[in-house]
């Protein structure tokens, strides 16, 4: 089992975002943010209390926790303190990461971290390009960052990931190159590098619509080019690609990020937080919501994103989104598993599904095989380089 938490909150929001969180919190808030987001955390540890209780009267261990957003980092000590507590109280993850923005980072909020087992850190950068920062609407410079993390260091984190996206306005391969150097400088433990998708609804899409040459996007063979250049650029820097967008050093691979890809059971709190469980743990850990009585089915279940809703009833807002059988189960383990560069387990699908992947999507896996675009390597089927240049015609086979 996971843990996810949710912190919906940031200093402001960055022109590319869609992502459930809101404006105007850290430090600097007026009086109105600074209560909600005190009546928020209070909110959240009671959800979180009531999970812990279900987690050790049940016996269910969370080997990983991610406090996400949002900008966790935004939280003051004392709502950190009261939301670490709860966590530390009740589980003892071996991967515990806490998501920061660079400028919303002191020297105590980072000892209070490592005080209470948070052992991994994220860090959003972005780009180390101060114009294209500007241009994204991120609150920090590359500089900010540097000092960021030199804190984080000085406090004894070793386990750090620093975020970037690619493909954005105003980006070409040299900035790109630069950005990588620039990091890699740092010598993180691990590195996402995602390419920018415009979300409908965010400024960037609607400068985007009233005039697409004005963002200067690059275009698909260039992005493909960044693409390649970051996998080899990385990897001679000793970063290996574990997944479609993640790199690290060897034995720094995110577990939590690991468990949603290989299926695992995550439970999520906080607004909007999602939640992927067994039928049988989530009558125990979010009995309300559970509306099936497939004993064998997986649930997606999601708590509400009505902030007024969440902070009245915070251990009971949540609905099943979508009940998964079998069939749909093997899917979805097959589309996120060949994201990872290790493929999908025969023996692993077998043991958990008692049908043998070779069988069950036997012409689909030959078709892709000897086109060259999947390969068996012992017991991992998994995409060949050129494959992944194409995975999502691949993947849609799987639905
Ligand atoms: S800091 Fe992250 S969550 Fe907050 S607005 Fe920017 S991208 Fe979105």
């Amino acid at each position: 089992m996971e843990l996810y938490v949710h912190i919906p909150f940031c200093v402001r929001k960055c022109d590319y975002c869609d992502f459930l969180s809101f404006p105007g919190f850290g430090c600097g808030a007026d009086e109105k943010h600074r209560s909600l987001s005190c009546h928020y955390t209070d909110a959240l540890c009671t959800e979180l209390k009531g999970i812990m209780t279900v987690l050790k009267d049940e016996g269910i261990g969370c080997d990983t926790c991610f406090i996400g957003g949002g900008t966790p980092s935004v939280l003051d000590l004392s709502e950190t303190e009261k939301l670490l507590k709860v966590i530390s109280e009740g589980i003892a993850p071996k991967e515990f990461t806490v998501e920061c923005n660079p400028g919303t980072l002191n020297i105590d909020k980072l000892k209070m971290y490592k005080d209470y087992g948070v052992n991994r850190l994220s860090l959003g950068l972005q780009s180390a390009d101060n114009g294209i920062l500007k241009a994204l609407g991120r609150i920090h410079t590359f500089e900010q960052f540097r000092e960021s993390y030199r804190l984080a260091e000085s406090v004894g984190f070793d386990d750090i990931n620093v975020d970037l996206i690619s493909s954005v306005p105003g980006q070409n391969m040299a900035n790109w190159k630069d950005t990588l150097e620039k990091v890699t400088e740092l010598s993180p433990k691990h590195i996402s590098a995602y390419s920018l998708i415009l979300e409908g609804g965010t400024p960037l899409y609607k400068r985007y619509e009233e005039d697409p040459d004005s963002l200067k996007l690059p275009d698909e063979d260039e992005e493909r080019e960044i693409y390649h250049y970051t996998k080899e650029y990385l990897e001679k820097q000793d970063y290996y690609r574990y997944e479609i967008s993640n790199y690290a050093k060897k034995g720094f691979e995110c577990r939590h990020n690991i468990g949603y890809w290989t299926g695992e059971e995550y439970i999520g709190a906080g607004l909007g937080a999602a939640s992927y469980l067994s039928y049988k743990n989530a009558l125990k850990l979010k009995a309300a919501a559970v509306k099936t009585d497939d004993e064998n089915s997986m649930l997606r279940i999601k708590n509400t994103d009505d902030m007024e809703f969440y902070t009245a009833s915070p251990a009971d807002c949540a609905v099943t989104e979508e009940v998964l059988g079998k069939i749909e189960q093997m899917s979805e383990y097959c589309i996120l598993g060949l994201r990872m560069t290790k493929g999908i387990s025969v023996t692993g699908f077998s043991s958990r599904y008692g049908t043998d992947i070779m069988a069950k999507y036997k012409d689909i896996i030959e078709k892709y095989i000897q086109m060259g675009l999947l390969e068996k390597d012992g017991d991992f089927i998994r995409f060949t380089e050129r494959g992944r240049d194409v995975s999502n015609t691949v993947l849609c086979e799987f639905l």
